[in-house]
């Protein structure tokens, strides 16, 4: 998953002394009994403090270093070990636990060149260069993978090079804006801004043969700070892997959009069109670099200097092609049908078994992954401890909780998306997905959600210590660099006005959940300066030198984490506010209403969808009031409460990618992580076509009203 690493300041200075004594959790008095879902908080909050005592930053901290022992990239026999160790973990707290194995289709490489030369035919770099730093105790491991892109196509091409910038839409608009031709040139753009698997994909649909995606160093080296092991920043030859798949057009195994790839799912019931156009596979040969070996290359290049905000931070004028350098690229990818494994730990509900709460996170990573996932494993197995101990104490939640640990997220949300396609019909009575991937980077606490939730998550962080001083709640609301890239706002909250929680695009495994199932989702992470992304330098040594060294932060992840699982399994009513939601769509019309009269569609009737908003909103207002009360028919209250998320779904799913179905959010076909709200009617204004957004606010009106019809129907 993509994390955009924020500045910090003298933080640690200051707080060390402070942060000693941050294991414990002081006594607190029951909180208020007007908590949302509780008719009689009381009990609940002893179960809270109960559990918020047990995780433990020195236990997290052993945990993380068993995860990251060696590289455990999916697939592979490391990543079978880490499997075993969690599910060892789940069993021990008292989970019902098994492992579930999905057959996909993944690439390992087997060759990855890059080859650049002179018009005169002296070779300039020859790379791809293995990353290495001096004193880095985990670079000369042979299980390193080389760097290559997940759904990379496999060729042997040779063509001139054009600059692209971060390669998005506007970035290729200005270069067909001056003539420059993509077609059978190699695209060299940046990391940021965007996924790369959209660099790829507009590469793509313009002619280009092939794809260098570089980190430079104004974005995560550098221009930022002292690079590693000096500082966070990434070294010379810190590479970034990652998939580039067309995710936004549908994540999991490629062959099986919609249908679970189980072990006996027969070859005939897999697709073979997926790099087709509504496909989620590029055909060409994608490449990631670090700055060592783009620098050669991007020095060498001809054609005209490039727009200001296209320099990047190598000390030269950067110019975009083509000319003056030829590139040779071979690319040799080993597709095969691959075992993954996810762990799956079980707590049945003792009032409301069919109803689950799940708790999520990736456990493979592309080498050694200490942040990007294990931080995240590391604070869910912690959550688990605390699980535990309530268990031992004879607790049970009153719905059902499953910790699942997810195989092949980064080759693009694979075992998590098989998972949800596998249990369609259960997850029609999930209550909620919480999900964490990076946990910990840093000490910024940011999360996103959808709006029902987004109170939800700031009251469960009021309950947590920050390992600084006060709570979590309090960290945020004053941190400055609170949120990060794909979630909250970078702005702190004005006086009076709440901490910014984000909208869910896509990046990480709440996208099955929400986007294709409507299961209510959050997303959370810890963040900090972060420049070691997807490189072997994301290992223990970065972690503890860099991110936390104490382990204080991994702890209180696994606090809010256990926290979200526990509050929601155990409410009386569902804590969902579709007042909030109500008044986000309305927003969100009011957006593309305006959008649509500066694209010269004034003539969309956006009134209907705006009536069905207000109705939703009216009719939200009434459930909450019942909400608050807590009493009377909760059955046929909480039904209701988790129908209306289902009823935003739509079965059509969105146009040419029908795996998407929620009508509020998905992934931006050219953004990737960054959500589009109302997608169907949005991108339709984008494109400027007046009929699917027609059709598209139908669409919506008809969700909305669904939704609204829900909600009056529990009067
Ligand atoms: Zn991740």
């Amino acid at each position: 998953m993509k994390v955009r690493a924020v500045s910090v300041s003298v933080f640690f200075a200051v707080i060390l002394p402070v942060m000693t004594r941050c294991g414990r959790i002081e006594a607190q008095s029951p909180a208020p009994q007007s908590t949302l879902g509780y008719t009689d908080f009381s009990a609940e909050a002893k179960v809270e403090q109960k559990f918020l005592a047990v995780p433990s930053a020195e236990l997290a901290g052993e945990e993380l270093k068993t995860l990251t022992e060696e590289p455990h990239l999916a697939a592979t026999p490391e990543d079978h070990k880490t499997a075993e160790y969690v599910a060892e973990k789940f069993r021990a707290a008292g989970l019902e636990t098994q492992i579930v194995e999905y057959r996909v289709l993944m690439n390992q490489p087997k060759v990855v060149r890059v080859e650049a030369y002179d018009p005169a035919g002296r070779l300039l770099i020859s790379g791809p260069t293995r990353e290495h730093v001096t004193n880095d105790p985990g670079q000369d491991n042979p299980l390193v993978v080389m760097p290559f892109n997940g759904s990379s196509g496999s060729g042997d091409v040779t063509g001139e090079v054009v600059y692209a910038n971060y390669g998005r839409i506007e970035d290729f608009n200005e270069l067909a804006a001056r003539h420059i031709d993509l077609r059978g040139k190699i695209v060299i753009c940046r990391y940021g801004s965007n996924f790369r698997g959209v660099k790829v994909y507009l590469a793509e649909q313009r002619g280009a043969i092939g794809v260098l995606i570089y980190s430079d160093p104004q974005d995560d080296g550098y221009y930022k700070g002292d690079p590693y092991p000096e500082g966070p920043w990434r070294p010379a030859t810190g590479v970034q892997r990652g998939s580039v798949q067309y995710l936004f057009h549908y994540p999991g195994d490629p062959e099986t959009p919609g249908v679970a790839s189980t072990m006996d799912l027969p070859d005939s019931a897999r697709v073979k069109n997926f790099t087709g156009p509504e496909g989620d596979q590029p055909k060409i040969i994608s490449i990631p670099l670090s700055y060592h070996d783009a620098e050669p290359i991007l020095q060498a290049l001809d054609g005209p200097s490039v727009p200001q905000d296209w320099q990047g931070a190598l000390p030269f004028r950067y110019h975009m092609g083509p000319g003056g350098v030829k590139v040779h690229l071979v690319s040799d990818q080993d597709y095969e049908r691959r075992v993954i494994w996810d762990v799956i730990g079980k707590v049945e509900g003792a009032q409301d078994p069919d109803e689950s709460v799940i708790v999520g996170n990736h456990r493979d990573a592309w080498v050694y992954g200490t942040v990007d996932p294990s931080s995240g494993t590391a604070a869910m197995l912690e959550a688990v401890h605390g699980m535990g101990a309530l268990l031992r104490e004879g607790w049970k939640p009153k719905r059902t909780i499953e910790f699942c640990s997810w195989d092949a997220e980064e080759e693009g949300l694979i075992g998590s998306t098989e998972w949800v396609e596998q249990q369609a019909q259960a997850l029609n009575h999930a209550v909620a997905y919480f999900n964490v991937d990076v946990a910990v980077s840093g000490p910024n606490f940011g999360a996103a959600a959808v709006p029902s939730l987004k109170n939800f998550i700031r009251d469960v962080t009021r309950k947590v210590p920050s390992p600084v001083a006060g709570t979590v709640y309090q960290q945020w609301r004053q941190s400055r660099e609170a949120g990060n890239e794909h979630r909250a706002s970078n702005a702190p909250p004005a006086e009076g006005e709440e901490v910014p929680v984000g909208d869910l695009g896509s990046g990480s495994d709440f996208t099955p959940f929400l986007q294709h199932a409507g299961v209510p989702s959050v997303d959370i992470g810890s963040n900090g300066p972060y420049g070691v992304y997807h490189s072997t330098f994301d290992d223990f040594a970065w972690y503890t030198e860099n991110a936390d060294p104490h382990f204080y932060y991994l702890q209180e992840m696994a606090r809010i984490l256990g926290l979200e699982a526990v509050r929601m399994a155990d409410a009386d009513v569902l804590p969902y506010d579709y007042v909030a939601y109500a008044h986000a769509i309305s927003a969100y019309i009011d957006a593309a209403k305006r959008k649509a009269a500066n694209a010269n569609l004034g003539g969309l009737d956006f009134g209907p969808a705006e009536a069905a908003a207000t109705r939703m909103a009216t009719a939200a207002q009434q459930v909450y009031v019942l909400q608050s009360a807590a009493t009377g028919n909760l059955a046929k209250l909480n039904a209701a409460l988790r129908e209306t998320e289902t009823a935003l779904l739509t079965q059509a799913g969105l146009p040419n990618r029908p795996w998407y179905r929620h009508t509020i959010y998905a992934p931006g076909e050219y953004t990737g992580y960054a959500a589009v709200v109302i997608p169907g009617v949005n991108e339709a204004i984008d494109a400027r076509n007046a009929t699917v957004a027609a059709e598209q606010l139908q669409v919506l009106t008809e969700a909305l009203n669904r939704a609204a019809g829900v909600l009056e129907s529990v009067r």
